[in-house]
């Protein structure tokens, strides 16, 4: 990563016109670069193939950057008889957990119980969600006492409380991930770069995908990519692709939002998340503890839409603050909450008998068009891994190429770490932390964000070795702190951006520009009070 991020840096288009060169062909072309499109060429590279990844706006700017931050098996899921997903699902939080131990770690949640039905159900229930996981499990599930729960989750509500179950899942963060992820891929020897979109499809003479052309959309420059085979991973914009490869194209997808509020600690102050299987809609909430503060959600609502910055709607916020409310002791009010976020899952177009967006399966389906264009559809970040193979693996067949054995099962993810202490401001960093505390050298208390510990040296490494372009690159994806208080981003903002002008050579226009963009941005994330 460091001499291929330093070329980047220095010299993007002349890395563009290298990836570019005419002659040069690449096994697999990945479009998007979220959880899905990351996976796959992570499966490509770790195959041995030559992968190129490109990503419109910036790694996991999409629905990847927006999840709960869980690595789960899916209790839900459980509950609507897949077990096929949830034994899916368990192992690759097992492998995740194994493969990127300094971002993912080992989660309790409790579910309250009110009844003897409730906690006979969740008891048997969980127990067998343990059974699923089989080895890979996390941790064992318990029925625990009144007294402990109070104990334990001393915000919640103890009204007719008789109880919980707590077991085990796994919790991590997602922006973060997919930026080890990149670097990992690169550390491979595949390439992915961010700000280049695709706005066109290549085709051989009998009409088969043969590349893409394409627009850095830092110099509106076009670029054209020639590869054996494309992999169109955008989302919950597969079919904008897909109307590419064949205008006039069936919708593949339906659109369902979810959004989350980030309240302050002491809304929660526990190191236990909560989960609420069945709320009033019978949807599930999680309160789940991330980085210092704690994130409630989420709500599932069919949007018409997809956009890469979708708006969280006024019923979903009241609906979480109502919902909170009425399980925590300390109810939150819109001014209460630091930042709010929507993110869109691209879901499977419903099968027959299936009407809701939440009975829609969350498995992935694997598309491949009469061109040979390969898309995937749905999943989640827990399987992306899988997904990937999976994809790999399609390929291989339709393409006739001899199997190769895939090799990301055991692959350890840029910045492994098997040391990770979770009250570290820095340990999402992984085995880069120490690097990064060297060029801090006696600073650390020079925060630009004393609450949300952000370091001037964390900027400069984020353009350095990370590829952020911009400031929102480095305030929402390469540290959270938009998401996690987005008044504060907003206010370190400017000095974010005057550090990434003078690291990366921009003028005060750009700085300029690039400050107008991120206010009106984080204006999104910050509740307005009544
Ligand atoms: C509210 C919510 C909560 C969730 N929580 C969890 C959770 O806790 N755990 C879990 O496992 N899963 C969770 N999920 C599911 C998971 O987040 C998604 O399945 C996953 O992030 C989807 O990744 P993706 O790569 O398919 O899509 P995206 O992340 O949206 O990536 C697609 C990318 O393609 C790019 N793209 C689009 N068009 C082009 C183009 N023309 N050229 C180049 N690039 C392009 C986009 O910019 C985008 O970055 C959640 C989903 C939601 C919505």
């Amino acid at each position: 990563m460091q001499s291929k991020s330093a070329k980047y840096l220095t010299d993007r288009n002349e890395y563009l016109i290298q990836l570019s060169q005419p002659g040069k062909e690449w096994d697999i072309l990945v479009i998007g670069g979220g959880a899905s499109g990351l996976g796959i060429a992570l499966d490509a590279v770790a195959r041995g193939y030559s992968c190129l990844l490109v990503e419109q706006a910036d790694f996991a700017k999409g629905t990847s950057s927006r999840s709960t931050k869980l690595v789960h098996g899916g209790v839900r899921y459980l509950a609507q008889g897949d077990v096929r997903l949830v034994r899916e699902a368990s192992i690759e939080r097992g492998l995740l957990h194994r493969n990127a131990p300094h971002l993912v770690k080992d989660q309790t949640f409790i579910v309250p119980v009110y009844s003897l039905w409730d906690r006979l159900k969740y008891t048997i229930g969980l127990k067998l969600y343990d059974r699923i996981a089989g080895k890979l499990r996390l941790g064992p599930s318990v029925f625990i006492s009144r007294k402990e729960t109070i104990k334990k989750l001393p915000a919640l509500q103890t009204k007719g409380l008789k109880g919980g179950v707590l077991y085990h899942d796994g919790q991590f963060d997602d922006s973060r991930l997919a930026i080890n992820l990149v670097q990992t891929i690169r550390e491979n020897g595949g390439d992915a770069v961010n700000y280049i979109k695709v706005v066109g499809l290549l085709k051989s003479g009998n009409g088969k995908t043969n590349g893409v052309t394409c627009v850095d959309t830092e110099t509106n420059r076009p670029f054209t990519f020639a590869a054996k085979t494309v992999v169109n991973a955008t989302g919950v914009f597969v079919d904008d692709i897909l109307q590419m490869d064949k205008p006039g194209s069936e919708k593949t997808i339906c659109v369902s939002q979810g959004v989350h509020i980030v309240l302050d600690k002491s809304f929660y102050p526990s190191s236990d998340a909560l989960m609420i299987p069945e709320t009033s809609d019978g949807r599930v909430l999680f309160a789940v503890p991330w980085h210092d503060k704690v994130v409630v959600g989420t709500t599932d609502t069919p949007v018409d839409e997809a956009s890469l910055e979708p708006k969280a709607l006024e019923k979903e916020i009241d609906f979480i603050l109502d919902t909170a409310g009425s399980y925590l002791n300390n109810k939150p009010k819109r001014s209460d909450v630091l930042s709010v976020f929507a993110g869109l899952r691209p879901l499977a177009a419903p099968q027959n008998g299936e009407q809701k967006t939440k009975e829609i399966s969350r498995s992935h389906k694997i598309i491949v068009s009469p061109s040979k264009l390969f898309t995937i559809l749905g999943g989640k970040w827990t399987t992306f891994r899988k997904m990937g193979e999976d994809m790999v693996n399609k390929i291989e067949k339709e393409m006739h190429w001899p199997h190769k054995k895939p090799g990301s099962a055991a692959l350890h993810i840029h910045g492994y770490s098997i040391d990770a202490n979770w009250s570290d401001p820095f340990y999402f960093y992984g085995s880069d932390a120490a690097l990064l505390r060297r060029q801090i050298n006696g600073t650390v208390d020079q925060w630009l964000s004393e609450e949300l510990k952000i370091h001037e040296q964390q900027v400069i490494w984020a353009v350095n070795h990370e590829m952020a372009r911009t400031v929102e690159d480095v305030l929402a994806r390469r540290t959270r702190a938009l998401l996690l208080n987005a008044k504060e981003s907003r206010r370190i903002a400017p000095q974010v951006a005057a550090i990434m002008a003078k690291t990366l050579g921009r003028d005060e226009q750009w700085k300029e520009q690039q400050l107008k963009e991120f206010n009106e941005l984080a204006e999104q994330y910050i509740l307005k009070s009544e």
